[in-house]
């Protein structure tokens, strides 16, 4: 603990963010830099308490005090070092994570919370300017080989792990370009794809192999992984889409989240979408049903897109301004947050539900119906009722489904793999990271359902010393989980 009066001299420091009116004209990383000084000193603010609860908040269990005082006394170096010992990738982590951390950070019951995650970015933005990222290949092959099917979080932090302990791995993607929901789920203006591509640069130079365009299960056989491999880690995640399925749900205009911020994804790629494909919100009335963060960032996309106006809607009732008594710390704070899309321009509606969506002559939807709804406990379930005679009518000429997802897709390759289950429909595991099929794992959203991406990492660090013991009998590799 560098300074002991730090938490007592200075206060949380808001993160900085470009101005609105710029920033919803270009595509770029809505996040600004910490000048370095005020970041010293909110390192400073760290108590180092004696039982740090934020490395039970971190899924990594990243050191956080550690880090947090060498920030303090300008020991940068030191300072990656100690954070890449249990993150792969403290850049997707640091710009994306919710940080559970600091809903957790031991300051934040009677004062706000260190601000792990801003720190924890400046320093790894610190390390790649300083030109201390450097490929890690290893000294020792074990002639072992695995492949690696899906390229997010998961699928490359297991086989960056997996090639340091000195495997030959191959990453199976079906799309056309690596990096999972990196690439083609999160939007630039929340992490621009160059902060992706210089980690995959990375992990070539290490000598992993990438292979787009493999859907493994339908362009590429399973038998063919079985043949070719020893093993084979499952790391494609959970995107089957939750449907709404209500009158009119098949009308022109009503799309699933994905493929919208898939579609956007692509053109700040610079591909060209063809006209008759094109989902846009130019000069249209969106509504995005589903107030999660998917929904989010269909309303960045929208606005950036020149929406003439945006609705998000959620059947549950608004969260409270601070914790309910039955959500204390250090759990999770389940509070009303502003993300940086909403600042940009949006009607957020609580507790509705959508009844149908209404046509026009075209074929194309027009407007929606919704019904308010109260929230009720029964039995420790929460019931939705409808509020009789309250519904009503908003315009609509573009309708974003992001009601969440239902687990990983299961027609093609797990089918023809046979894994087992859960009863919540996700991939089933034992303690080792192995399916009920030998030799093959899994990791990530695939085994737990649409989460987090530093759950991600932690899962398939996990999952990487599994199979390292599996294939050698012993691991060297970090297991957080
Ligand atoms: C729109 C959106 C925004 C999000 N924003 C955040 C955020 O800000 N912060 C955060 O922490 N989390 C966020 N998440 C959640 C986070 O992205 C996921 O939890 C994380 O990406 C899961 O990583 P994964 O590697 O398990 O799966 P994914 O990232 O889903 O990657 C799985 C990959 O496997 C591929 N694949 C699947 N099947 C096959 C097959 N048979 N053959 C070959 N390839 C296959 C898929 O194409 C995909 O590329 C967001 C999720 C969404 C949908
Ligand atoms: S990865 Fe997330 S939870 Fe862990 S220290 Fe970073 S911001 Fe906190």
């Amino acid at each position: 603990m560098g300074k002991i009066t730090g938490f007592i001299e200075f206060h949380r420091a808001k993160q900085p963010y470009r101005p609105v009116a710029e920033r919803v004209k270009d595509w770029k990383q809505v996040m600004a830099p910490f000048p370095e000084d005020v970041l010293r000193k909110q390192g400073a603010r760290c108590m180092d308490c004696g039982i740090p609860f934020c490395h039970q908040g971190c899924p990594l269990g990243n050191l956080i005090p550690d880090w947090n005082d060498l920030v303090y006394r300008g020991q940068w170096q030191e300072a990656i070092d100690r954070l890449h010992a249990t993150n792969n990738f403290p850049d997707f982590t640091g710009t994306l994570c919710p940080a559970p951390c600091e809903g957790a950070c031991v300051l934040g019951i009677n004062d706000d919370p260190v601000t792990i995650k801003a720190i924890e970015l400046a320093i790894i933005d610190r390390a790649f300017q300083e030109g201390w990222i450097k490929p890690e290949p290893p000294k020792v092959l074990t002639g072992k080989k695995v492949a690696v099917v899906g390229s997010g979080p998961a699928g490359l932090a297991g086989a960056q792990q997996l090639r340091r302990a000195g495997h030959e791995v191959t990453v199976f993607e079906r799309d056309d370009r690596i990096g999972g929901l990196l690439r083609y789920g999160i939007p630039e203006f929340k992490m621009e794809k160059k902060v992706l591509d210089r980690r995959l640069d990375q992990m070539q130079a290490e000598g992993v192999v990438f292979k787009a365009n493999a859907h493994i299960g339908v362009n590429v056989p399973v038998d063919e992984l079985k043949r070719n491999f020893d093993v084979i880690l499952l790391a494609g995640g959970a995107c089957a889409p939750r449907d709404l399925p209500v009158p009119g749900r098949d009308l022109r205009g009503v799309h699933f989240a994905m493929e919208y911020l898939k579609q956007s994804n692509r053109r700040c790629e610079g591909d060209q979408v063809p006209a008759e494909q094109e989902i846009s919100a130019r000069g249209k009335h969106v509504v995005i049903i589903g107030g999660g963060d998917t929904g989010a960032d269909c309303l960045g996309t929208a606005n950036r897109q020149g929406a003439k106006s945006v609705h998000q809607l959620e059947i549950m009732p608004r969260p409270p301004e601070t914790r309910a008594s039955d959500n204390p710390w250090p759990e999770y704070p389940h509070v009303y947050r502003v993300a940086t899309a909403h600042e940009e321009g949006v009607e957020r509606v609580y507790s509705v539900s959508t009844k149908r969506f209404i046509g026009g002559e075209d074929g194309r939807v027009k407007m929606l119906e919704l019904v308010k709804v109260e929230a009720v406990r029964e039995h420790g379930r929460v019931i939705i009722n409808e509020i009789p005679n309250s519904s009503f009518t908003i315009p609509c000429d573009l309708a974003l489904l992001a009601m969440g997802f239902t687990g990983p897709e299961r027609p093609g390759m797990l089918e023809q793999l046979g894994v087992k289950f859960t009863d919540r429909g996700n991939v089933w595991r034992d303690g080792n990271w192995m399916t009920s099929v030998p030799g093959i794992f899994t990791a990530g959203d695939m085994q737990h359902g649409q989460s987090l991406i530093v759950w991600a990492i932690a899962e398939a660090r996990s999952a990487a010393r599994g199979i390292d013991k599996y294939l050698t009998g012993a691991s060297d590799l970090p297991a957080p989980l």
